[in-house]
């Protein structure tokens, strides 16, 4: 059962194989067997179980939709009423939002059932979930090993069958690489496609929900019930959502991919950049061609964004001062100690690095020379992508340069952990829609082709990597201790 698709759960609980309680203790039940990989921040059960119950009366109406009775689990950076939401910080262990995010309202509208809330790097800073005031999350596949980050929690409890699919964010790689990383297909949308309210705000101009799911075509459903215009998020598109689940089926006879230079050369690992070719040549058997595109400016990313998004932090988290919500020290003597204790206490040393880097970079008379040559440098990166899309359909490449690497080997060298970034952030500072696709293993650990698209491609993007997941079954494995 724990193995089955959303769609093919869906028929099973219509055909009363299982019903959503079953389904709901089921995974429960492993969550409670596997508390080594710390995925979990919180679990809701007796949430999960109502839940369930009301999914398995619509279910006996005839009435619900492919996610009705479906075991998800949330990031813990979306809100969820009355539910503890923590975002991996001290600063939030206290707090339970007062209201759910538009992704959870329309998940919960769906009929998903949430077992719990999942780890993260501490505001979604970070690449290793090393960064978690609850403990780092590990790897399924390799215990010694990261699961990637921010959004490891969801890729390891996917990974392992502790949900049958999850939510995530990404703001500069945090829903790819550690799909990744964890051999799970992940969906990082359009800038605007889903809606950002009531997901804690990292990097406002960045930060984008989605999918992490098994399959592309669970990506599909699940996209399906995130997307779509919301008028409480500002920068929420208005453009009609495409069918996903109708669009799986199109031939790549003629399909163009770019494989851009910069993402092929120096500092990318061997087994990954062979796994990553075996990859491509099933797309050219699928009919694609393939030619070499380039994003000249792609090195610039990496500094633009270590620029644009601690500026944004910095701004965003200003709103944690110990008097409104979260955290707040004992007994300050002033206003002033109650901010700067409440801060110093609650936020851990990346958040506190971040905000620093922010404010500096935001200051009177650094402005100019950070903050604003970043912005043009995004905007010469937006600009290559719009060329090298104008030449092909779209780009392949890595998600990282090397699989998942191993705890605390780069949590004490921050420019190493941020370097490792290269081929997610550009994406994020363009706007574009990108998937993470299992493409096979180097040494053991999964390897994930990068697939990015132009604007509101997702149909596109979820039909390419579906029609190589029916001629593969990387997708498939399931790690060892897991099945
Ligand atoms: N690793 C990147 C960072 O630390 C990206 C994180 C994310 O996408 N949330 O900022």
């Amino acid at each position: 059962m724990e193995n089955q698709s959303i769609t093919e759960l869906a028929k099973s609980l219509r055909a009363k194989h299982v019903s959503s309680v079953e389904l709901a203790q089921i995974y429960l039940q492993r969550i409670k067997q596997h508390p080594e990989l710390n995925c979990y921040i919180s679990v809701t059960e007796e949430f999960a179980l109502q839940q369930a119950l009301a999914a398995d009366v619509m279910l006996a109406k005839g009435e619900g939709s492919l996610l009705t009775g479906i075991p998800i689990a949330h990031k813990d950076i979306f809100c969820t009423e009355g539910v503890k939401t923590s975002c991996g910080s001290k600063m939030l262990d206290n707090f339970i939002a007062p209201y759910n995010a538009t992704v959870v309202e329309k998940l919960n509208r769906a009929g998903a059932v949430m077992l719990g809330k999942l780890n993260m790097d501490e505001f979604a800073m970070g690449s290793s979930n090393e960064t978690s005031y609850y403990g780092p999350v590990k790897n399924p596949w390799a215990l010694a090993a990261v699961p990637g980050g921010s959004s490891g929690g969801s890729a390891a409890a996917v990974s392992a069958r502790l949900a049958v699919c999850a939510t995530g964010t990404d703001t500069g790689g945090s829903i790819r690489q550690p799909a990744s990383h964890c051999g799970i297909t992940g969906l990082k949308p359009t800038y605007g496609r889903v809606s950002r309210y009531g997901m804690i705000a990292y990097a406002s101009s960045l930060d984008q929900g989605g999918p992490m799911t098994r399959s592309a075509e669970d990506a599909a459903v699940l996209l399906q019930a995130m997307a779509g215009y919301d008028d409480k998020d500002s920068t929420s598109v208005d453009q009609p959502v495409p069918d996903y689940s109708a669009g799986l089926n199109q031939s790549l006879q003629g399909v163009s991919i770019g494989l851009p230079k910069e993402f092929f050369g120096e500092g990318l690992d061997a087994g990954v950049a062979a796994t990553l070719q075996a990859a491509v040549a099933e797309y050219q058997k699928l009919g694609a061609t393939v030619k070499e595109v380039s994003i000249p400016n792609l090195k610039l990313a990496i500094p633009a964004y270590y620029v644009i998004a601690p500026a944004e932090c910095s701004a965003n988290l200003s709103r944690f001062d110990g008097v409104r919500f979260g955290y707040r020290c004992q007994n300050p003597e002033d206003l002033l100690d109650l901010y700067t204790r409440s801060r110093g206490e609650a936020f851990g040393k990346e958040v506190k690095r971040r905000i620093l880097m922010g404010t500096y970079a935001l200051s009177a008379g650094y402005y100019d020379a950070y903050y604003i040559k970043a912005q043009k440098i995004r905007r010469l990166i937006s600009d290559d992508f719009k060329q090298a899309l104008a030449e092909v359909d779209v780009l392949m490449g890595p998600v990282a340069p090397t699989t998942a690497f191993a705890a605390g080997e780069m949590i004490d060298d921050p420019i190493a952990m941020y370097l490792s970034d290269i081929y997610t952030i550009a994406v994020n500072l363009a706007g574009l829609p990108a998937m993470s696709v299992p493409a096979g293993f180097s040494g053991g650990k999964p390897v994930g082709l990068q697939i990015i698209g132009n604007y509101f491609a997702e149909q596109q993007l979820l039909n390419i990597a579906h029609q190589y997941q029916q001629i593969t079954d990387w997708h498939q494995h399931i790690p060892k201790g897991f099945e």
